[in-house]
């Protein structure tokens, strides 16, 4: 028998729709959440999607998430959708976009890499080469980050 897994709707927040089937957990370690500010997350995983086959939901409940910080996201979930929610009415629908440059979030796999220094260490800087599936240039050592070293920051 088949049974589809229903979420409660949310009043005010932000849902995250089409997300890789099983990355849900990535994406949130990416957004810093649960943190101590947010009311309520709620993840599903694995639930079937007409589209897709398999993907995951996240809705985060009362906090509308930065544009800049969700197109991240797609670093692990190119399809993700975004719904922002208020009043229970969806008011605004997007599709994530990877930005060209990604700062802070990933660490160089360069040892040696300028941003890995112990004393004075700077902040990551990425060149976005490929999009689908991912492949990032460090800006300062120019070492290629694939997406099996990206996905493995956030495990
Ligand atoms: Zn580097």
């Amino acid at each position: 028998m088949k049974s589809e897994l229903k979420i409660k709707a949310i009043e005010n927040g932000t849902v995250i729709d089409h997300i890789t089937a099983n990355k849900s957990l990535h994406i949130l370690k990416i957004l810093g959440l649960p943190d101590d500010d947010i009311i309520n997350v709620t993840v599903a995983m694995n639930v079937s999607s007409k589209e897709t086959g398999r993907k995951d939901i996240v809705k985060i409940e009362n906090r509308e998430i930065d544009h800049q910080e969700l197109n991240q996201i797609a670093l692990i979930a190119p399809k993700a959708t975004i719904n922002i929610i208020k009043d229970y009415k969806v008011v605004k629908k997007d599709q994530i976009i990877l930005p060209e440059v990604i700062t802070s979030l990933i660490k160089c796999t360069n040892e040696k890499c300028i941003t890995n220094y112990e004393n004075e260490p700077i902040t990551s800087r990425f060149n976005v080469i490929e999009s689908q599936p991912p492949v990032l240039r460090c800006h300062y050592c120019e070492k290629l980050i694939k997406n099996e070293d990206i996905e493995k920051q956030f495990e």
